[in-house]
């Protein structure tokens, strides 16, 4: 089944046609600087790499990814029928959705009720949304949830501890989030350790721009370190991650600023950039800490530590661990990264083989852990947009039996 995932944000909107059966990537792209100057959408396909102008609003984004996905020169298809559904990520169902759902009426109705939960997100994937079926009225049409996978934690895992009444009220609670890749490595990691999904207790290390660890025991997420938003937890490429609340108020003294200020500081201009001086981008940081730059090498260190201590409590918290696994820009790509993290881990079982954790290639699965480890531990490449489909397209037949 051919199925467009779709990735609106404010200001951009990626897109990307799979086949779910054979998993292949058809086309992808990212409609950039919608509304803002020199728009355009970049388009690749084969092996190739092509940009148009963009547009001006995210319905006339879609109607150009499409008419780019069709063309009679440099299409991939010959027919917008041949488009099955689209699936659209949104990123919150908050306290009412735990699966992916189909996308209606009574359905976007109730994702308004989202905007103050993820205010920058929320309007956006919503108006990716309602353009999508305006320009596709007769394509079934699944919304996935990055919070769906979480909402199997315990209340006290996810309970914050604030008056009761209030987070009751207001639904002030650990959300979690990237549930589409820790629910897509969740079912890989099940078949390479040649489990049942329902026997698998995993700790699974997401860790990229954003990063998220989450602790899954018997398929389910119980614990994750994402919370409200995702801001917590991890130290991030731009996010502070798990601070005490008091440093808002400080800043709010110190620097004069409001609250949206220093809430735009903790989520765009902290973690590694913020401790380093030198990037976001985590190579760029450790390409400068080897160089002898203090800062870098402090918030390299820093982002290590954090992800290592939440390990830590994720055994605790699961006792019985099968194994760590990591993934993410950074998890699957830097090896130095998984050493710092996992060395001197022995006494909780978990003994990475350190040559074939460097040795490791790309794109790959592949167990890293040393022979005499208790806990396995693994790189899994994420695909948080084949999940999306697989998830879409199980939608999609069920509708179509129905019917
Ligand atoms: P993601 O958000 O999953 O796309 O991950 C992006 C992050 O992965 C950025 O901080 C990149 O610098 C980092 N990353 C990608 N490749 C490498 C690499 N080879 N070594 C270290 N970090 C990497």
């Amino acid at each position: 089944m051919k199925i467009l995932i779709i990735n609106a944000g404010s200001s951009s909107l990626k897109y990307q046609l799979l086949n779910s059966k054979t998993k292949e990537v058809i086309a992808k792209g990212n409609c950039e600087k919608i509304g803002l100057s020199k728009p355009f959408i970049s388009y690749k396909h084969n092996g190739q790499e092509q940009t148009f102008p963009g547009a001006k609003n995210h319905e006339e984004a879609i109607e150009k990814v499409l008419q780019i996905l069709t063309n009679k020169d440099y299409g991939v298809l010959k027919s917008l029928d041949e488009i099955e559904a689209v699936g659209h990520r949104e990123i919150t169902g908050g306290w009412i959705y735990n699966k992916s759902e189909l996308i209606t009426d009574e359905l976007l109705k109730q994702l308004k009720k989202f905007d103050e939960l993820a205010p920058l997100h929320n309007p956006a994937n919503v108006l990716g949304m309602v353009a999508c079926r305006k320009v596709m009225p007769n394509t079934p049409q699944v919304a996935i949830f990055d919070t769906a996978f979480h909402q199997t934690m315990p209340e006290k895992a996810y309970t914050y501890a604030i008056d009761y009444k209030d987070s009751q009220k207001y639904h002030i609670r650990k959300y979690g989030f990237h549930g589409s890749s820790h629910r897509f490595i969740t079912l890989e990691a099940a078949k390479v350790l040649g489990k049942k999904v329902k026997d698998v207790n995993l700790i699974i290390a997401h860790l990229g721009n954003g990063s998220s660890i989450t602790a899954v025991r018997g398929g389910q997420s119980v614990d994750t370190t994402m919370g409200l938003t995702p801001l917590q937890g991890l130290v991030m490429g731009t996010r502070c991650g798990d601070i005490d609340p008091t440093v808002v108020q400080f800043l709010m003294n110190k620097k004069k600023m409001t609250v949206d200020e220093v809430m735009n500081y903790l989520n765009k201009k902290s973690g590694l950039l913020g401790v380093s001086g030198v990037s976001s981008d985590h190579r760029e940081v450790e390409a400068a800490a080897k160089e002898g730059n203090k800062r870098a090498e402090l918030a390299d260190e820093m982002l290590c530590y954090s992800v290592r201590k939440h390990i830590g409590s994720y055994m605790a918290v699961l006792n019985d661990v099968d194994a760590v696994v990591f993934t993410g820009g950074i998890g699957e790509n830097s090896a130095a990264t998984r050493e710092k993290i996992i060395s001197n881990m022995e006494n909780l079982g978990i003994v990475l083989d350190k040559k074939k954790n460097k040795n490791f290639k790309r794109g790959q699965v592949e167990l890293i852990s040393d022979a005499k480890s208790k806990v396995k531990i693994y790189v899994i490449p994420t695909n948080e947009e084949l999940m999306m489909a697989m998830d879409t397209e199980e939608i999609v037949k069920k509708l179509k039996k129905s019917k």
